[in-house]
């Protein structure tokens, strides 16, 4: 029994429903125009989305966050406290970061988040991982209850499981990452917390990924 919901569009890119005692949190937006697709699935699934987490500003990520907000104006909608930044478009980088340029798509949103989270804070049932590197602000979520990583893009699965860290052809997510050295750490960060199941914003959900991550992880060191 897991409480992981996968939705998916395109075949390329997911946000997740994660049950809850008081409703749904979604995970991710996914694309623009994904709203509709969202909702449906969180109707199917008989519970209010209650609350939406961002694992960061890309806008395969963020891209039916306004929508998402003008149709459930009382969903609460959380992101990292960095990653906030990015959202509301502002692209400086502080001193003490890989002074590397920004890559990949952000598109910013006109809502503005509730709630911003930092390493070590719960969403519900979610812990958030602090995972920099594919952006500067970019977190994971560990389900406490079944240890389900939320990866977001620090690792994806189409055509295996890879990082984010070095070019894989079939979803070259490396070509958007800001710093690579940066985001091996978080990858080995998050196979260090050996999660029973990996929950990427690109591909299938994967069980009992550790040996998967172990590959990936050398063949991107
Ligand atoms: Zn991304």
């Amino acid at each position: 029994m897991t409480n992981v919901n996968r939705i998916v569009r395109l075949g390329l890119v997911n946000a997740y429903l994660a049950h809850e005692d008081d409703g749904l949190t979604l995970i991710d937006t996914m694309l623009g125009g994904s709203a509709d697709k969202i909702i449906a699935a969180a109707e199917a699934s008989g519970a209010p989305i209650v609350r939406i987490v961002l694992t960061h500003a890309h806008g395969d990520h963020v891209g039916s966050l306004d929508a998402l907000r003008q149709r459930l104006p009382e969903a609460e909608v959380i992101i990292s406290t960095r990653e906030a930044r990015l959202l509301a478009k502002d692209m400086t980088l502080d001193p003490d970061e890989p002074q590397e340029k920004l890559r990949g798509g952000y598109p910013g949103a006109k809502t503005k988040p509730d709630r911003t989270v930092d390493a070590g804070h719960r969403v519900g049932s979610l812990e958030v991982i602090a995972t920099p590197g594919h952006t500067p602000g970019h977190v994971a979520f560990l389900d406490v209850r079944d240890r389900t990583i939320y990866c977001g893009d620090v690792y994806s699965t189409l055509g295996g499981v890879a990082t984010s860290a070095k070019v894989n052809p079939v979803m070259p997510l490396a070509l958007f990452t800001w710093h690579r050295p940066t985001e091996l750490e978080s990858a080995r960060t998050l196979r260090a917390l050996e999660p029973a199941r990996l929950a990427p914003g690109h591909g299938k959900v994967i069980e009992s990924p550790l040996e998967a991550m172990d590959r990936a992880l050398a063949r991107a060191s």
